[in-house]
């Protein structure tokens, strides 16, 4: 058995590289790691493949009140994005409260973006992060 890939922290280091993938089970339902059998159909064996450039905004959230590992971050604006097969919650950068309008009303439903990663400001975590794409 093969551990390759397998967490999420391996997940992160290839999406970091610009080389995030989905898990892909022979039905074709997306799902990320750590999983090893389809988390909607049981199936297996999941296959890798890879995430599309730029994925689509389907909800987002302006959050004012933070868990405690975000404390230093918020304000601050999640999204969860559909990318191909699957969809990946992260923060929203280079828009939001942080952005150097202020203008929070940058994003919304159907807005493309790319993921990356980046870190809370709180205690420095890796997190997804998902940016506009020009367009
Ligand atoms: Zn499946």
């Amino acid at each position: 058995m093969s551990d390759r890939n397998t967490g999420y922290d391996e997940w992160i280091d290839a999406l970091a590289a610009g080389e995030g993938y989905a898990l892909v089970c022979p039905e074709g339902h997306g799902s990320l790691p750590p999983r090893r059998v389809c988390p909607e159909c049981g199936s297996s064996p999941l296959s890798e493949e890879p995430l599309p450039a730029e994925g689509t905004v389907e909800t987002y959230t302006v959050v004012h009140v933070p868990s405690p590992r975000f404390s230093d971050d918020a304000p601050y604006v999640t999204a969860v994005a559909r990318f191909g097969p699957v969809r990946l919650t992260g923060i929203v950068r280079g828009v939001g409260p942080d952005a150097d309008d202020g203008d929070g009303d940058a994003i919304e439903v159907g807005t493309a973006v790319e993921a990356g990663v980046g870190e809370r400001e709180t205690d420095g975590g890796r997190i997804v992060v998902l940016r506009p794409v020009e367009t």
